[in-house]
C-alpha cells in the first residue's frame, strides 16, 4: 500500500507508482543558544513568515511568528528549532566537560550493510561530532549471530564512558529484535524503545528515563512554538511503536484528549476533523487532505514519503502524510516535509544522550 504514491495532492485521482527506494518506501530513521532571526517559509505556501527564536536564557523558548498573509498557516520550522537545540546541547556538553571533565558518549550498533542504515549511522556520528558528544560504533556483518550483538550491548552497558546505546533498526531477519532491544540497559536506552521506558511513559505517576526521539521532537516543536496542548483534542494518525503510539501517550501526558486513527479506523476524516492538533505518522503520501482538517488546527507531519518528480534531479521528492498545499490554507500552523519533524529526531537523540550523561554523573 505504501508504494502507491500520489504525485500531486491537489488531485486525489492522480496516483503514480514510484520504484521503492528501500524495502517499499523510504524509511526515515528513528531510531541550538543564540538569538537569531530567520525566515521560515515553504515553497508551496506563498506567504513568508518571519520567526524569532528566543534565547534559552530568556523566560521561554517560545517562537513567535507573524504572518505576512493572514490566510495561510505558520510554518513550523523544525530545521531552525533543531539547530537551536543543537547549539544548546553544544553549550551544555562543553560546560559539563569544563566542570566535571565528563564527555557524553553514544554507541551505535549497526548490523549488516543496508545503505540507508549506514547513512543514518553516519549522520548520527556527524551530529555527535558537531555538538562534542563522543561516538562509538560497532559494525557487524549481516550474518552475525544474536549472541554477538548481545555481547556488544553488554560491553557498552558496562562501559562508563558510554551514556547512550542505539541499535540501528531494522536488524537482519534472523535476529529477534525484542531480545536485542531488551538487552540495552534502560539507563542507556536513548532511543526510548525499551519496554520499561515505554511502560513508564504509559503509566500515570511514572516517568520514563527516555522518550522515543521522533515523538519527543513533535512535542518539542509544539512547546517551542508556544502551542497549548492541555485540554485540546488531538488525533494521532498511526500507532507504530516508534512514533504513533508514544506520540499519543505524550499528548495524553500533556492533558490533551487523544484519539488514535489507524488502518482499520472507519471514517478517519470525521475523527481527524475534530482535532485541534494532528500528528500524522502513517507513511502514506498526502493522505490527509485539506478538507479533513478543522480550520485553525495545528498539523505535525511526521511522514517522509518519496513521490515521483521528473523535475527533480533525483527523479523524486519527499512529501509528508498530509497534503501540504491544501493543509497550509486551513491549518493555523504546520510542519513542512522536509524540514519539519525530520531534523528534530537527531536533535532529540543528542538531547537524550546528554540527559543520560547528566543523570549518570548527577550533573545539573
Ligand atoms: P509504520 O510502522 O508503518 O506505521 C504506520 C501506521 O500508520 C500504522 O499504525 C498503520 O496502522 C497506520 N496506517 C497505515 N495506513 C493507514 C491508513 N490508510 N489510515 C490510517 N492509518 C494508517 O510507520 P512509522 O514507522 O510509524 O512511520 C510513519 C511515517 O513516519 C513514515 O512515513 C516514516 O517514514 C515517517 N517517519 C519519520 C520520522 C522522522 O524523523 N521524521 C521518523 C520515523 C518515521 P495499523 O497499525 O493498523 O497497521
Amino acid at each position: 500500500m505504501a508504494s502507491m504514491m500520489f504525485t500531486d495532492c491537489s488531485s486525489s485521482t492522480a496516483a503514480a507508482r514510484l520504484l521503492p527506494l528501500s524495502r517499499g518506501r523510504l524509511r526515515s530513521d528513528c531510531s541550538s543558544i543564540f538569538i537569531r532571526r530567520f525566515v521560515g517559509s515553504h515553497p508551496m505556501c506563498t506567504n513568508s513568515l518571519r520567526t524569532t527564536v528566543h534565547s534559552a536564557s530568556s523566560s521561554s523558548h517560545v517562537i513567535k511568528a507573524t504572518m505576512s498573509t493572514e490566510s495561510s498557516a505558520k510554518v513550523i520550522d523544525g530545521k531552525a528549532v533543531a539547530e537551536q537545540i543543537r547549539d544548546e546541547i553544544t553549550a551544555e556538553v562543553s560546560r559539563m566537560k569544563d566542570e566535571i571533565g565528563v564527555v557524553p558518549g553514544l554507541a551505535v550498533i549497526l548490523v549488516g550493510d543496508r545503505k540507508d542504515s549506514a547513512t543514518y549511522v553516519r549522520n548520527k556520528k556527524k551530529a555527535c561530532d558537531s555538538v562534542g558528544i563522543t561516538s562509538f560504533e560497532a559494525r557487524l556483518p549481516e550474518d552475525s549471530s544474536e549472541h554477538e550483538v548481545l555481547k556488544f550491548i553488554s560491553g557498552y552497558n558496562d562501559d562508563p564512558s558510554i551514556h547512550g546505546i542505539l541499535v540501528q533498526l531494522p536488524l537482519p531477519s534472523h535476529m529477534n529484535e525484542q531480545n536485542i532491544l531488551n538487552a540495552v540497559s534502560i539507563e542507556k536506552d536513548v532511543d526510548g524503545f525499551h519496554p520499561l521506558n515505554i511502560g513508564r511513559l504509559a503509566m500515570r505517576g511514572r516517568d520514563p528515563l527516555f522518550v522515543p526521539c521522533t515523538p519527543k521532537g513533535c512535542i518539542e516543536l509544539l512547546h517551542r512554538y508556544g502551542i497549548d496542548i492541555k485540554g485540546k483534542r488531538a488525533v494521532v494518525i498511526g500507532r507504530s511503536n516508534i512514533v504513533g503510539m508514544p506520540a499519543a501517550l505524550l499528548l495524553q501526558r500533556e492533558d490533551a484528549t487523544v484519539s488514535i486513527v489507524h488502518s482499520r479506523t472507519k471514517n478517519p476524516e470525521n475523527i481527524i476533523k475534530q482535532a485541534d492538533i494532528i500528528i500524522a505518522a502513517v507513511g502514506q503520501p498526502n493522505m490527509v487532505r485539506g478538507s479533513w482538517i478543522k480550520p485553525g488546527a495545528v498539523v505535525i507531519d511526521v511522514g517522509i514519503n518519496p513521490v515521483e518528480d521528473a523535475k527533480s534531479r533525483r527523479g523524486y521528492r519527499l512529501v509528508g502524510d498530509v497534503c501540504y498545499e491544501e493543509a497550509c490554507k486551513v491549518a493555523s500552523a504546520i510542519t513542512p516535509v522536509p524540514g519539519g519533524v525530520g531534523p528534530m529526531t537527531i536533535a532529540m537523540l543528542l538531547s537524550n544522550t546528554l540527559s543520560s550523561a547528566k543523570r549518570a554523573h548527577n550533573f545539573q
